[in-house]
């Protein structure tokens, strides 16, 4: 991964240069990620830009050491909050569990939405603070901003450090109104979403939880169906989920000629192993290689089959998970 050179590196005294356009309202957002390798917002920029747009939505995109790197120039209207981008700054912290959000990305979000707050009131704007779930049925950017910046219902800066009112609920979505299922969103919803995906041929773990991933994978289905490629479930997206699959992919031979798997074995019939066990309740990234996680699933699973728990698969093995 690129690590793109901090503006702004943790604990640096933060000179904001306003831009020439008008702004009122400074959006707060998260990557919606809590993966490592996506924690630089070159990463953010190769999304965005995968999704048609000449360059990362946001204007400064915050890593989980607090170190504030430059999106787009803060002199262009930002893409991240549809429908409300014109006179706003967004700004984007890398996370998606609230627990895994830093004090460090606490205090530099403060110490940069400050600065700006700053550099407005010198212009005589009193610039306005809100997350982009109030414009939006996400729950982005999930941390409690209110919180962290101190602000008052309205979304101003008190000055005041103490919790102030409770994080905004989203928006109730309505029982039979239009299907909206997108970043940030969880639950139930999204558990179908990613386990009608994966019937799909997407390999991803349901979690219930519509990260980044989630999002690659609706935009694959919805460009394999000719659907606009949105990223988000909509009600057709959501309908040709729920039809069956043109074609059941047939699953690769499990072995290639009846071998053993074991640990450091490669390759399509690890796969095989790995979905068998994900099929049965184990949690593995289908990647092929069986390492530790695939190991300690097989031992799992031979326990409670009774067979010997060894970790590795051979035919006792193979035909409980019902491979060749
Ligand atoms: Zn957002």
């Amino acid at each position: 991964m690129k690590k793109t050179p901090a503006k702004w590196a943790y604990g640096a005294a933060i000179q904001f240069q306003p831009p020439s356009r008008s702004v009122h309202t400074t959006f707060l957002h998260c990557s919606a990620s809590d993966v490592a390798s996506h924690d630089d917002v070159s990463v953010m920029r190769e999304w965005h830009l995968d999704r048609g747009w000449d360059d990362v939505g946001y204007h400064y995109f915050i890593t989980k050491q607090g170190n504030i790197q430059e999106g787009r120039p803060v002199s262009k209207v930002p893409a991240a909050q549809g429908g409300n981008n014109t006179g706003t700054i967004a700004i984007c912290c890398h996370g998606l569990l609230i627990e895994k959000f830093t004090q460090q990305q606490y205090t530099s979000v403060r110490a940069l939405c400050t600065a700006i707050r700053d550099a407005y009131s010198g212009k005589g704007v009193t610039m306005r603070f809100r997350g982009h779930c109030e414009v939006s049925s996400k729950t982005c950017p999930v941390y409690n901003y209110r919180q962290v910046l101190g602000l008052d219902a309205q979304g101003y800066m008190t000055g005041n450090p103490n919790p102030v009112p409770a994080p905004p609920t989203p928006p109730p979505k309505t029982p039979g109104g239009p299907v909206d299922i997108g970043m940030t969103d969880s639950g139930k919803e999204v558990v179908e979403v990613q386990t009608l995906l994966n019937r799909h041929g997407a390999d991803l773990t349901v979690d219930g939880k519509f990260g980044q991933k989630t999002a690659a994978a609706v935009r694959a289905f919805q460009e394999q169906k000719g659907l606009p490629v949105t990223g988000s479930v909509d009600d057709k997206t959501l309908a040709a989920l729920r039809k069956p699959p043109a074609q059941v992919p047939s699953a690769p031979p499990a072995t290639g000629g009846g071998g053993v798997l074991k640990e450091g074995a490669k390759g399509p019939a690890v796969q095989a192993l790995q979905r068998a066990l994900n099929a049965r309740g184990a949690k593995l990234t289908v990647d092929g290689h069986f390492g530790p996680n695939t190991k300690t699933a097989v031992i799992n699973f031979q326990r409670s089959r009774g067979l010997s728990p060894d970790g590795i698969v051979g035919p006792k093995t193979k035909s409980a998970l019902g491979l060749r």
